[in-house]
């Protein structure tokens, strides 16, 4: 590489920023072109009345990650950003008045679970233990580094395969460790930190609960958009060129390589090219689609099953709510019932699980005095013609409301403001197809193997990195996807 080589990234979600740290640290010049005035992508944050608000992630898992790229640029995370932990982990609200606080304290989580269900304790135990054990077979495969192939997990060796519980549900997995029904539908929610039902996801998705259990969670002090704020300065520092409003039309491809990007109109050529973009909008919007079979795989990828969307209100409280949690969940008595709407029938469930965050409760100044500041996150489908948002989304908001009032939490009276964000609007800020939180589906068992390599297979030179391609979505893991597709372009340069 010589010094008028240059590697492009499109997109500043984390993901981008991951990788742009991890090139320039390596000594590469990288831009980042991002069409919105600000980056982060679904880590955003919105200022109104007196109150502050994340309107994207919330829960910060796998601390390590994020630590392991600041190291990689020779640099301390906790220079650029304070991760507080967060206690409890959550507060599950029931629907028949049982209030459970999910901690890491082991024997305060114990004593509840004991009291919900005897007996359970120790199935809870067995379960972190299966869960934290997943972490340790899968990660070095699925997670922490290049893409898997079936080649690969072929030399995974077969007691492995059997013990992450790939051909169960997670449910079904769930239901051999515990048997009450509190306990069984707190586990089961973590499926859907991948957009996925816990009724049809493989039980490998139990890692996931190893990461918050036992890992903890994590909140940035000043909220979750300090963590690209401070990503951000750490890539400024290191050299990185961020262009705001900036949005690529295309990607230019000739002989079969990425010569470039096309931004308003002007032609930039690149060495590289990282497309921190959803992997089908990439396909379907940014790539010529008569060169190879790139025409033809963007029609398969638009009709492949997708994550689920989330439908979100931000709502300036009146007041506080002392029974309420940083992090709370507002269980739906029928949780089959609720995953067979947004997937099956993919309409918003009648009786939805509604989660609440309240930064305020850790950050007094991100609400007026005596006040919240509420984020909403209902699961959603993915955009389709089954569910009309323009004609539902206020409906549906009433429906949100008389939810948490059958919790007992009366809010009438009480929004001073109000903002509603649809899959819509999180498919045009981000450019997620049909709005789906994290890419293609993982309700399936071969999802880790589908998933869209980090190298492009279609035109050399394009690499991608991001939430819809390996590992997978979440903070934590699109860190890593950036990591995987700097490490492809340096070794690739390196010939
Ligand atoms: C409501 C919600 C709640 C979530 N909750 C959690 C959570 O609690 N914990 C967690 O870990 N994760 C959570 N996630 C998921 C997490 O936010 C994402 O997986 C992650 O932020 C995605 O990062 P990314 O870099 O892959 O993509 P994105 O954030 O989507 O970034 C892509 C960037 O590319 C830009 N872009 C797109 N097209 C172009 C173009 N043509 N030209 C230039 N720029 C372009 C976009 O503007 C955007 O900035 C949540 C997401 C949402 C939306």
């Amino acid at each position: 590489m010589n010094s008028n080589e240059k590697i492009i990234i499109i997109g500043g979600g984390i993901a981008g920023l991951s990788a742009a740290i991890r090139l320039a640290a390596a000594g590469k010049s990288a831009v980042v072109y991002e069409q919105n005035g600000t980056v982060g992508g679904k880590m955003s944050e919105v200022t109104a009345a007196g109150y502050r608000w994340d309107t994207g992630p919330s829960v910060i898992t796998m601390r390590h990650v994020l630590a392991d790229l600041f190291a990689a640029a020779g640099r301390q995370l906790e220079d650029y950003v304070t991760l507080l932990p967060v206690e409890p982990l959550t507060r599950y609200f029931y629907q028949d008045g049982t209030v459970l606080d999910v901690t890491r304290d082991l024997p305060r989580m114990l004593d509840q679970i004991e009291a919900l269900s005897a007996g359970d304790g120790e199935g809870y135990l067995r379960y972190l233990a299966h869960a934290a054990k997943i972490h340790r077979i899968t990660g070095p495969v699925f997670i922490y580094d290049e893409p898997p192939t079936v080649g690969t997990f072929l030399q995974t060796p077969p007691h492995h395969v059997l013990q992450i519980d790939a051909l169960k549900t997670m449910s079904r997995s769930i239901e051999r460790f515990v048997k009450g029904k509190h306990l069984r539908q707190m586990l089961m929610r973590f499926a859907t930190y991948v957009g996925a039902s816990p009724y049809l996801a493989p039980g490998t998705l139990n890692v996931i609960a190893h990461v918050e259990l036992n890992g903890g969670v994590w909140y940035p002090q000043g909220g979750i958009y300090q963590l690209a704020v401070g990503m951000v300065r750490l890539a400024q520092e290191l050299g990185v060129e961020i262009q705001l409003n900036a949005p690529v039309q295309e990607i230019l491809v000739q002989d079969g390589r990425a010569q470039g990007i096309r931004s308003d109109g002007a032609v930039i050529p690149a060495t590289a090219v990282v497309a921190n973009v959803d992997v089908t909008t990439v396909y379907q919007k940014l790539l010529p689609h008569e060169v190879g079979q790139i025409g033809r795989k963007a029609a398969k990828m638009g009709r492949a099953d997708t994550s689920c969307s989330g439908f979100i209100l931000l709502w300036g409280i009146e007041g506080e709510f002392p029974q309420l949690a940083h992090h709370n969940i507002f269980f739906s008595q029928d949780y089959q019932q609720e995953f067979t709407q947004i997937f099956g029938d993919k309409v918003m469930p009648d009786d939805p699980t509604v989660y609440v965050s309240i930064t305020s409760k850790s950050d007094a100044d991100h609400a007026p005095e005596g006040c919240e500041n509420w984020f909403v996150l209902v699961n959603a489908p993915a955009v389709s013609t089954a569910w009309d948002w323009q004609t539902e989304a206020t409906r549906y908001r009433d429906v949100v409301l008389a939810i948490l009032a059958k919790h007992g939490v009366d809010l009438s009276g009480r929004i001073r403001y109000e903002q509603i964000m649809t899959p819509h609007d999180l498919e045009q800020n981000t450019g997620a197809f049909r709005g789906a939180l994290y890419g293609r589906s993982s309700n399936d068992r071969m999802a880790a193997f589908q998933r869209p390599h980090n190298r492009c297979p279609d035109v050399a030179g394009l690499y991608f990195a991001g939430g819809t391609t390996h590992p997978g979505g979440g903070v934590p893991m699109v860190t890593l996807s950036g990591k995987v597709a700097a490490d492809l372009v340096l070794r690739d340069l390196a010939g």
